[in-house]
């Protein structure tokens, strides 16, 4: 199985970019935002807890996300890996994942970031904020929470990933097009 971690700012177009990633190498696409919003509207006691968080543009503790992951990859059947699209977010979140794998003899297969400016974030999260209506991208003071959260906590993971040799960077700017074709030859090589 093949194991690909979806890096990337806030907005960076990870969950745009995801469904033709999926589709052109056989992957489970596992968004953690997208699991999150589901248990959300489904009004679950983990919805519920998580729901203040994400509106405050924090991050949910690690423990939830981690078992969220872990149980999907325990269920899903017929794949030939796994795309990870917003986990892990924290260095904990990342260690928790190699210990998952390493039960399996497995390990992360390659991480494919998406880089963009903190300036096109706050424009490309404003945009999307009229079509998706998530909460979460409605209120300037939460998008710039989490891009602070994003720099504090998340972006340490590119010298993790670095450090394992593992640390693939996609510019993330132009149109959609160009980026999948900036993603797909980076990972045709993996
Ligand atoms: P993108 O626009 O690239 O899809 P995003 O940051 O706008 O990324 P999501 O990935 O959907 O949005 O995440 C939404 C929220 O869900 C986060 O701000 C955070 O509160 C919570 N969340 C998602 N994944 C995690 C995680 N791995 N650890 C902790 N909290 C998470
Ligand atoms: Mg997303």
């Amino acid at each position: 199985m093949k194991y690909f971690v979806l890096f990337g700012p806030p907005g960076a177009g990870k969950g745009t970019q995801a469904g033709a990633m999926v589709e052109r190498y056989n992957l489970c696409h596992l968004s953690t935002g997208e699991l999150l919003r589901a248990e959300i509207a489904a009004g679950t006691p983990l919805g519920l807890q998580a729901k203040s968080l994400i509106e405050a543009g924090n991050l949910v503790p690690d423990s939830v996300v981690e078992g969220m992951i872990e149980a999907k990859f325990r269920d899903t059947k017929g794949v030939d890996g796994f795309l990870l699209d917003g986990f892990p977010r924290t260095i904990a979140q990342a260690q928790a994942l190699d210990s998952m794998l390493s039960k399996s003899s497995e390990s992360v297969t390659g991480c494919v970031s998406i880089m963009i400016p903190d300036s096109l974030i706050q424009e490309r999260i404003a945009h999307r904020a009229n079509i998706e209506g998530r909460a979460d991208d409605a209120r300037p003071e939460v998008v710039e929470n989490r891009i602070r959260t994003y720099h504090a906590k998340t972006e340490p993971l590119i010298d993790f990933y670095r450090k394992a040799d593992k640390y693939y960077e996609i510019d993330g700017t132009g149109t959609i097009e160009e980026v999948r074709k900036r993603i797909f030859t980076a990972m045709d090589k993996l």
